[in-house]
Formats: C-alpha cells, structure tokens, sequence
C-alpha cells in the first residue's frame, strides 16, 4: 500500500465531520500532532443539527449501523463507545408500510424476523429468509476486510482470492436479481432491496455488492444515541480532545502552500496558517481539486447520486405503534427510481421514510409532543428539472398529506419546523444539491472510486464519503481510518484485531 513518504508528524485534518473526527482519532492514536480546522461551529458536518421551538433536531443521519466500526475509532485512542455514548439498539430496525395496507415489523433477531415473516408471506418465504440472511452475512464477511475497509492501489489490487469468493456468492450481479433468488414477495424484495437508494443507484441496476448495506440494517441491526445523531461527533470530537487533537472552529480553508509537490500549510479565509507535514481534505470533490489547483478530467464525468427533501414536523404524542423508523412504500417502485434518478423529477407515487426519534428519546421534544422527520428520495439538482424554491412548499404538504393518509395519528396539529431541499442542500456547497456524494455505480465503486491519494501530490490524502469506500456514517468513520493508514502505514492494532476476527 502507498503511503506518505517523509515526515508525517504534524498533520492537519480539515473538516470535523465523521471522516475527519475518525481521522483524528486514529492519527492521535499514532502518535501524530493533529490539528482540525473546521469552517463550522461545532463537528459533525453532515450529522447536522437544529434547535427549534423547543425541539432538537438531526437533520443528517438517522439510521445508525455498525457501532463496532464507531468503536474502532474510539479504540484508536483507548477509549470505548459507550464510555461517552449511550447507544441504544432501535427494536424492530424499521416498520415497513405498504400500499396494500400491509405492514411487516423488520426485526433482526432471527427467529422474531422469520416468525413475522411467516406471518406476512408464509412459510416458504420466511425460509428463504433465513437463506437470504446467510447469504448477506456471508457477503459481508468477505467483503469487509478485502474490499470495503482497505486501501486500492490500483484494481490490480482487487485481484485475491476474497475476489473469487465473492464473484461465486453473486457479489457482481445485481441487487435485485439476487435477492429474487430467495424471496417470492414482491414487498419483502423491498425490504432487502430499498437500501440501494442508500448507494444511489436503483436496486434493478446496482451490484449485489451493495447489498452488504441490507446486511447492516436488518441483521447487524440499527442503533440511535441518547440526545440525538448528534452525540455522536460531540463524543469523537471529545475523545480527540482528550487525546491531544487540536480543534480550530469558524475557519474556512482556503488555500494550501506548497513546497514543491507537497503541502507545508494550510491557509484559512481568516488569516491563519497552520503548518502541516500532512494534510487529510474531507471537502467536497470540486473545493479539494479547487483547493489542490487541479481539475481532472474525470471530475466532469462523475454521477452524483440523487438527494432529498427533509422535512422535519413536531406533533401531539404519537402512538407508541408508530416506532422509531417506518419506511412508507408507495405502490409504485421501479417508476420511482426512473422519477428520481432518470427524469429529474420528484416521485409520483412517494416512498418515504419517516423517523421519530422521540420514540427513543422523549427529551427531543418539548413535553407531550413527538419529532418526526420525514425523508422524500429526489433528484439531484444536475438532472433535476425542479425549481425547488418555487415548489418546496406545496411538495412539503404533498408529502405530509401522503404520511397522514397512512399513518392517520399525525393529526392537523402538526407543525412545521424546518425543511431541506437539494436547492438547501446546494446552498450549503454540496455539489449537485446533494448531501449523497457520488452515486455507487460500478464505475464508481473500490477502485474506481475516485482515489484517496492524488496523483502527483506526495502529502495530501482524502477521506469522505466522495472517496473510498463511500457514502453513509460507517463508511466515512472508515475512510478516516483508510487516510490515516495512509499516512502512518496500517496500525499493528488494526491487524492484530483481524487476526483475532478470523
Ligand atoms: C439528510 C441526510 C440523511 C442521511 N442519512 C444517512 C443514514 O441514515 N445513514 C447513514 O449511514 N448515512 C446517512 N447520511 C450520510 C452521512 O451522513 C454522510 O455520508 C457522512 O456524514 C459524511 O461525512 P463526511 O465526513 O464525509 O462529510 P461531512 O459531514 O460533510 O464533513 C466535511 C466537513 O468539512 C467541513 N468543510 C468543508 N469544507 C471546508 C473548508 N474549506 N474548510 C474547513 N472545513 C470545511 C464541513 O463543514 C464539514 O463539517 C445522510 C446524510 C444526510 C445529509
């Protein structure tokens, strides 16, 4: 694996979201001076948050996976997870309302899934279950270490024999395709396929790899921590203090200085110069080349993956039936993915995701009311014919009559508390009016990926969900660890806990 040559002992991360914060971690527990330098007032970046009225919102994430890869990060330092975070597991993952009137409760403890599933579908499906449960932990384990939390060289790097176990579990046919090789119902397809959207890339179309998000979600289950999504870059931001990381908010990097091929500081719009043996850029793709005075070729040519409308509601307390996460599946589906991803438009017949995080941590909300936020798939603003500052209101009621119809109990008194359009989204300088990145296609994808390294640059790696392995919390806390690596070579601890995996 490449890694920074010479010195690397004082190291500047700019960005304090999860990429930068894990960065930060690890190199702190190398050994390394780290200094972040954050534009905003406080860490998380994407793991957003809003108070309002009396409500405390996360307008980022809200399905939180994979806390052992959390925990790496905290462990870089000596620390653990849960001595800074209370993390409770969200039971069942999601509920997954259909057009029908059906509802199947998604549990990840095996018998309880299999016993519901068998409820909704009957017996042969709720077998296949367990066999499509198989298959995607089978995915997973071989594409974690080889694949998702390495580091590519070049996609000669591809070439082990982790490859040729996944290319004969299906790993490179398409979502879709494989998980009709287990189940005959079309909605628990949904149920195991609807995590593509996640990727960027409709499930008909994206590789059964991806599937490994289906993993995440419904077997290795969903998690949320007290006091919002944002207690968790509060926690690692706290753990790197401790730790020794320097943390400078409310300065914008603005341009780098170079010696040569390397960077020797990083310049922020208010003045400071912060010198750097190495630099980590967890920026968007287009203000690290802007930054790094490049523009590949490629940069024009990238997909971004389509966005989201966030609309978050405070209401009178909801039934507790109505759970932490409820998937609301329109009627249509493949339509719904060409609406958004293809025609540039919002969905027809919405999917939506509707989470109430109240319902596992009632201080979130004033006393005797309930926080819902209301997620709506849509375009990107690159094939997006929408003009989002005309149409956000009325799309906004469309969306919350579609979520009364089905879930009658958010009464009239609902009230609005904030929303979030692509043309918000594209205001905060994410490209393409998107908070996703780049979209998981397969030109897209491990090696493809656009690199953690540049070409021609010899201290400058990137982390973030634009560079490997991707978008979502667990892959950018992952990317930070691939950019420490990096710059200090892979840590002894993380080799010796795959020996002990194995
Ligand atoms: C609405 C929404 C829903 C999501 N849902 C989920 C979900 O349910 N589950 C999931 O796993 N993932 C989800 N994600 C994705 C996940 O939140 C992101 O992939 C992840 O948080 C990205 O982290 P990052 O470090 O790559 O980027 P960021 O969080 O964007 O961090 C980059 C940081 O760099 C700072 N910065 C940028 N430029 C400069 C500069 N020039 N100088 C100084 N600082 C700078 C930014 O302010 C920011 O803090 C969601 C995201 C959103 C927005």
């Amino acid at each position: 694996m490449r890694t920074v040559d010479g010195r690397t002992d004082q190291v500047v991360v700019v960005g304090a979201g999860l990429s930068g914060l894990s960065t930060a971690l690890h190199l702190a527990g190398r050994g390394r001076t780290v200094t972040v330098v954050e534009r905003g007032e406080h860490p998380g970046g994407r793991v957003g948050r809003a108070d309002i009225s009396g409500y405390r919102l996360d307008t980022g994430p809200t399905v939180l996976t994979m806390p052992d890869i959390i925990d790496e990060a905290f462990a870089a330092v000596g620390e653990t997870l849960t001595d800074r975070i209370e993390l409770q597991p969200v039971h069942p993952a999601y509920r997954a309302m259909f057009a029908d009137g059906s509802t199947l409760q998604v549990h990840t403890d095996t018998t309880a899934m299999f016993n519901a599933v068998e409820r909704f579908a009957g017996r042969r499906d709720a077998d296949a279950y367990l066999q499509l449960r198989e298959w995607l932990t089978k995915l997973y384990r071989n594409e974690f270490d080889g694949f998702i939390g390495a580091n590519f060289d070049s996609p000669l790097s591809l070439m082990t024999p982790q490859l040729v176990r996944l290319i004969a579990l299906g790993g490179f046919r398409r979502w879709e395709t494989m998980v009709r090789r287990f189940v005959n119902d079309e909605r628990l397809l949904r149920v195991f396929t609807f995590q593509a959207l996640y990727a960027g890339v409709p499930p008909q179309s994206a590789l059964a790899v991806y599937a490994v998000i289906a993993y995440m979600d419904t077997i290795a289950g969903v998690y949320f921590p007290r006091g919002g999504m944002r207690a968790l870059p509060d926690a690692m931001a706290a753990a790197a203090a401790d730790a020794g990381v320097k943390f400078v908010y409310g300065s914008s990097v603005s341009g780098l200085e170079w010696s040569g091929s390397r960077v020797t500081a990083v310049h922020t719009s208010g003045g400071q110069r912060v010198l750097a043996d190495a630099v980590v850029l967890t920026t968007e793709l287009p203000d690290t080349y802007r930054l790094l005075g490049r523009t590949p070729r490629r940069l024009l040519r990238l997909r971004p993956a389509p966005s989201a409308v966030v609309a978050h509601v405070g209401c009178s307390a909801l039934d507790n039936e109505i759970g932490h996460h409820t998937i609301l599946f329109g009627d249509a589906w493949q339509q719904t993915f060409r609406d958004i991803i293809d025609d540039g438009r919002v969905m027809g017949d919405p999917s939506l995701l509707v989470t109430r995080p109240t319902a596992s941590d009632p201080t979130l909300a004033p006393p005797g009311r309930d926080l819902l936020y209301i997620l709506a798939p849509a375009p990107n603003t690159q094939v997006g014919k929408v003009n989002w500052d005309d149409i956000s209101s009325t799309y906004v009621e469309q969306m919350l009559g579609a979520v009364r119809k089905r879930l009658p109990a958010l009464g009239d008194d609902a009230e609005l508390l904030h929303v979030v359009t692509p043309a918000d989204w594209a205001r905060q300088g994410m490209a393409a009016g998107t908070p996703f990145a780049l979209a998981h296609t397969f030109s897209q994808t491990g090696p493809f990926r656009p690199a953690n390294t540049v070409r021609g640059v010899d201290n400058v790696v990137l982390a973030g969900s634009s560079t490997v392995p991707g978008v979502g919390v667990p892959t950018a806390i992952l990317s930070g660890r691939l950019a420490a690596d990096r710059i200090t070579g892979v840590s002894a601890r993380h080799l010796n806990r795959k020996v002990y995996q194995r």
